[in-house]
């Protein structure tokens, strides 16, 4: 993340919980802590202020990682106080915000002298959590830490509708992991597909994305061929690719942060009339997804105008997932593109991809999944290799 931008989402943040009257809120889930504060390490908590409360925001680890919080959230969200505590983080919340730990208070603070004093009879305070996040115990530990004067207030979604609407830099990023995945797996099929396994070509897709600086995969490679890529979420096998086949290949990687995701099926020597006929069938599908793109309409009416086309040529039950999902610091996020998602209208900046599929049992399985970015004027694809259908022997 660009520096300081942790200051202008938290500010967003403050803004919200200000307008639900709710005055903190703790950000448990370590992705939203990580595009708020910038902190990368496993335990980190924060709690945000509402605005105009005149608190300050809190961010909570404990002494392993109090170099690199100085480093992260001191770049990325200077605004927020740093503590460094003891125990689990969600009880030590509680005991600051409760003013019964006025020893890790220090001075100020988001708490401050006479705190304590001024709530056991001031009114009832709401403190949003992330009733997603939380488990049942960690709820418990943190209402009995906060005791009577405070309610606690299920927030969840709240930083995840911000992360929804990408920032151009977040949207750069997202295209650079794009841009890199596409050329590795470019470098990988020069190698040719028939008679490598499934296997040796994930594992070799997922180290030159390595090599070329991705941090990592951004899920489990997925190589499937044959009868085999009728299964969506294929492991790839010890078997070998054989010629005359449909080899799905759904890969990505995580570069400064962000993900990737595309998926494109080759034909592995030349295939036959059937597989030809499915493979246009799914491109035009894809195709009508993303001319239907446009902020406005909601997930669930551009997956409805894809999954049309599908259904028309009589392969609708065999088209059995979402048309898609946003992409971001998580390779699965908001917004989504399906037969159950909301009827709010997608936003302008929202990142999703675009991937109908057809699997039919014992035989073939064709998904094309491009990764877009939603503009006013439509999708503007960040996926670049070539969507005909193409021999790679
Ligand atoms: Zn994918
Ligand atoms: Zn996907």
């Amino acid at each position: 993340m660009a520096a300081a931008a942790g200051e202008r989402r938290i500010g967003l943040l403050a803004d919200a919980l200000a307008q639900r009257e709710v005055q903190w809120l703790i950000v448990s889930a370590p992705a939203n802590v990580r595009y708020l504060a910038g902190y990368s390490g496993s335990n980190g908590l924060l709690v945000l202020a509402a605005a105009g409360t005149r608190a300050r925001h809190l961010f909570l680890t404990d002494f392993r990682y109090e170099t690199q919080a100085e480093q992260e959230v001191g770049t990325h969200a200077p605004g927020c106080e740093r503590r460094i505590v003891t125990g689990e983080l969600v009880q030590a919340a509680g005991q600051l915000l409760s003013g019964e730990d006025p020893a890790a208070l220090g001075e100020g603070g988001a708490t401050g002298e006479g705190a304590a004093a001024k709530r056991r009879h001031g009114p009832l305070e709401r403190v949003g959590f992330d009733e997603h996040d939380l488990s049942v115990a960690r709820h418990d530990r943190l209402a009995d830490a906060l005791g009577e004067r405070f309610e606690l207030v299920g927030c969840g979604g709240m930083v995840e509708r911000l992360r929804e609407v990408k920032e151009p830099e977040e949207q750069r990023r997202i295209a650079a992991a794009a841009e890199l995945a596409d050329g590795a797996l470019t470098q990988v099929l020069e190698g040719g597909l028939v008679g490598r396994s499934e296997r040796q070509v994930a594992i070799e897709l997922e180290r030159t994305m390595q090599e070329l600086g991705a941090r990592a995969a951004s899920f489990p490679t997925i190589v499937a061929s044959g009868a085999h890529a009728a299964l969506p979420h294929a492991q790839p096998r010890a078997a070998q690719i054989e010629a005359g086949t449909l080899v799905t290949i759904d890969w990505g990687c995580v570069l400064d942060g962000y993900c990737s995701d595309c998926t494109r099926t080759y034909a592995a020597g030349a295939v036959g009339g059937r597989a030809k006929e499915v493979y246009e069938l799914v491109l035009a599908a894809q195709q009508a997804g993303l001319d239907a793109l446009v902020p406005g309409r909601s997930g669930k009416e551009v997956d409805a105008v894809a999954r049309e086309v599908i259904e028309r040529a009589g392969f609708g039950e065999r088209f059995g997932h979402g048309l898609g999902h946003g992409v971001g610091v998580e390779i699965h996020e908001g917004p989504r593109l399906s037969r159950t998602a909301s009827d709010d209208p997608l936003r302008a900046g929202t990142v999703v991809t675009v991937e109908p599929g057809v699997y039919l049992p014992g035989e073939l399985g064709v998904r094309i999944e491009d990764l877009v970015v939603v503009e006013e004027q439509g999708a503007r694809s960040v996926s670049s290799l070539p969507k005909q259908l193409t021999v790679v022997s």
